[in-house]
């Protein structure tokens, strides 16, 4: 049998379904990584006007990023729940139950003040992002740009994720808990883990507790897919399997699996 058919098998045969979505399925790696962007990254002064830039440039690749899809399908009507470290808010945008996913790294969906005066999250402000786009059009010049700043303290305002330095966790910490409720029910279950893409940038959030899972659970499959890092500890024996590929394409073939 065809990997990616023993894969949707064992989703299609298990009570649970554990998800983890990792780094390498992130699009502001590719836009990190993309020539147009460390042209306009080196040529800004102002370093707050960057991860608006990347915003821009993801809401342009938007289309591109519809990856899911077969995932989507294969776990419609199951019992699942999904972990994610990507900032690109893909999942999103995929049908997958909103309630059913968590995202503790945060994205580029709200702010939050820099200082963390508050726990409050705000929106982004549509004028921020038109004047960026104008920007990157070149329209206008970056000492045009105004950065948008906290209501309360004055402070500038950041995206809410990981990278902020006092990070708001009140974005992802209720479904955290949530997440953490619907584990302690996988125990004595039979449970399927794929784990796509997940590298050691956070391996204390999917990574390593998922192999921990793996071990206890003896009525679980794990699948590791990574491009490199998809070694499997061998205390799982036959239970667990690494599968060298790279994730994008790994998720596009689920869907010859059913
Ligand atoms: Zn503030």
């Amino acid at each position: 049998m065809e990997m990616t058919e023993q894969i949707v098998k064992s989703i299609m045969d298990a009570e649970l379904i554990l998800v983890g979505i990792g780094e390498e399925l992130d699009s502001f790696k590719k836009i990190k990584a993309s020539s147009s962007y460390e042209e306009i990254s080196k040529k800004i002064q102002e370093k707050w006007i960057l991860p608006f830039v990347r915003k821009a440039m993801l809401n342009k690749t938007e289309k591109e990023t519809q990856i899911y899809g077969p995932l989507s399908q294969v776990l419609e009507n199951k019992n699942y729940f999904i972990i994610s470290t990507c900032q690109d808010g893909g999942l999103g945008k995929a049908s997958f139950l909103e309630e059913r996913i968590v995202e503790p790294c945060g994205g580029y969906k709200k702010l939050q003040c820099s200082d963390a005066c508050s726990n409050s999250l705000y929106e982004i402000p549509d004028d921020i992002m038109c004047q960026i786009e104008g920007y990157l059009r070149g329209e206008c010049k970056e000492s045009e740009l105004k950065e948008p700043l906290c209501p309360v303290c004055g402070k500038p305002l950041v995206f809410n994720n990981v990278e902020a330095d006092n990070y708001v966790e009140e974005g992802y910490i209720g479904k955290w808990n949530i997440y953490k409720k619907w584990l302690q029910g996988t125990v004595n279950k039979k449970v399927c883990i794929l784990e796509v893409g997940v590298g050691m940038k956070y391996p204390s959030v999917i990574r390593w507790p998922f192999e921990k899972i793996a071990y206890f659970n003896q009525k679980s499959d794990f699948f590791r897919v990574h491009s490199m890092l998809y070694q499997i500890p061998h205390e799982l024996g036959e239970r667990g399997k690494g599968i060298c590929a790279n994730p994008e394409k790994f998720l596009k073939e689920l869907s010859n699996g059913f």
